[in-house]
């Protein structure tokens, strides 16, 4: 059996004008690899029709041009020049012709290349969505490798050229965000009080993540923060956002923007949720008058629960040491959920006392050291402890665990488990700006 296919192109009147064989299949005894179209075959076939349609609609637009729209006269040509444009289905060298401005009119130039013009990115938008898709998953080499096992794109597209058209996405997005401000929300309480009352609260949960910098001069600068946030409302729609804190010259205005895009008012309850440091913190200030900012439940425990593990592994000088520190760490947390900082504080310090051994073990050193990291840590986040057994009852969100993904998606999966892969960060701000938002 044979299967041809052709192309057969219709002009506006109905009547067929271009038939083109594009391809034509063999196939003999059935096999399951033989049922229907092999990749290759598809691609072929993608392949040429494609050419087929460029083809015809370039020169049908080229014959448009050929003459003046205003007088009908026919334009001088220059000369031509040849125009790369790669589409999802191929790369296209076209013939771009240079032409003479009709002198019934004034103009600018005298000459104009009509085709270039059109085709000013040279990427058709399609490919370069593709592009951004899948390099915002993974790198840019197997993204090419990806398209191109596809597609029939071969030599059109290679890891440079994504990576610039990444770039360029990024850049554009970037471009349509407003410029940053120190304060959002401008007018007055008055106002926002006559607004609609909104609905339940959003919540917005942030957090960091390092990335391994390829511009690495030294141990110190060969990692970079990337910020990753999940915004919730309060029927569970989400979205999600990332960020180079050094790098974005408006972090503010991205975190604003994913807000209102998800209906935040000016009178609207948001609370966000972190992990406590400097970065997160500045950044959620002044976002919304009625924000609140509260350090996350699950970072607080996460950190007792390592304490308390070092605890448990306390043995010498008889397991009196190890059962005060497990009691005491547990007084701690109870504090803490309490919202109770000054107590909590309190008990670490009597915690602390009990750790300072003269000759002290290796282990109880490093507990204690711990213990005063995480007193720091408190001490430096004691208004943004709240009563968490309250909230907890009245069903508002403590923890950011749901964020936790969100770093694991956006930063991890993409720009960390990958070890040898290093990034600029340009390269990371652009991927996690083209990287699906859902
Ligand atoms: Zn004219």
């Amino acid at each position: 059996m044979k299967v041809k296919v052709q192309v057969i192109i219709e002009s506006d009147g109905g009547t067929a004008e271009t038939v083109e064989n594009i391809v034509c299949l063999e196939r003999g005894a059935l096999q399951p690899e033989n049922l229907g179209l092999t990749f290759a075959e598809a691609k072929a076939i993608l392949a040429g029709a494609q050419k087929t349609m460029v083809d015809r609609q370039i020169t049908d637009y080229l014959k448009q041009q050929a003459c003046c729209p205003h007088c009908g006269r026919r334009r001088l040509r220059k000369g031509h020049h040849i125009l790369v444009y790669r589409t999802p289905f191929g790369k296209f060298r076209l013939r771009s012709l240079r032409l003479y401005h009709c002198v019934c009119q004034p103009q600018s130039t005298r000459t104009f290349s009509p085709l270039a013009h059109l085709l000013s990115e040279r990427t058709a938008p399609e490919l370069l969505y593709l592009e951004s898709k899948f390099s915002s998953l993974m790198s840019y080499g197997l993204s090419v490798q990806l398209l191109q096992e596809v597609l029939p794109i071969e030599d059109a597209i290679n890891a440079a050229t994504v990576r610039n058209h990444v770039y360029a996405v990024g850049q554009r997005i970037d471009a349509e965000l407003g410029d940053e401000q120190v304060f959002f929300n401008d007018g007055c309480e008055r106002d926002w009080e006559q607004l609609a009352r909104p609905d339940m609260p959003l919540t917005v949960g942030l957090d960091g993540g390092y990335v391994h910098s390829c511009a690495q001069r030294s141990r110190k600068h060969g990692w970079f923060e990337v910020i990753a946030g999940k915004s919730v409302t309060d029927d569970g729609t989400s979205k999600r956002f990332a960020f180079v804190n050094n790098y974005d010259e408006k972090p503010k205005r991205r975190v604003f923007e994913v807000l209102k895009s998800q209906g935040m008012q000016p009178n609207q309850q948001v609370t966000f949720l972190s992990d406590g440091g400097d970065t997160v913190r500045d950044l959620q200030l002044y976002l919304n008058p009625n924000a609140e900012h509260i350090l996350d439940w699950f970072q607080l425990t996460m950190r007792l629960t390592v304490m308390r593990q070092m605890a448990k592994g306390l043995s010498v000088a008889g397991t009196e040491l190890r059962e005060i520190a497990l009691k005491e760490l547990e007084r701690i947390k109870w504090f803490l959920w309490h919202g109770n900082v000054f107590r909590a504080l309190e008990t670490m310090d009597d915690l602390a006392m009990d750790l300072d051994r003269e000759e002290p073990t290796a282990k109880e050193v490093t507990l204690l050291k711990k213990l005063e990291e995480f007193e720091t840590y408190i001490r430096n986040n004691a208004g943004f402890i709240p009563n968490y057994g309250k909230r907890w009852r009245y069903g508002e969100t403590i923890s950011t665990a749901f964020v936790e993904s969100t770093v694991n998606q956006v930063v991890s999966k993409r720009m960390v488990k990958k070890q040898q892969m290093r990034w600029s960060q340009r390269g990371a701000i652009c991927c996690s700006r083209s990287a699906p938002v859902s």
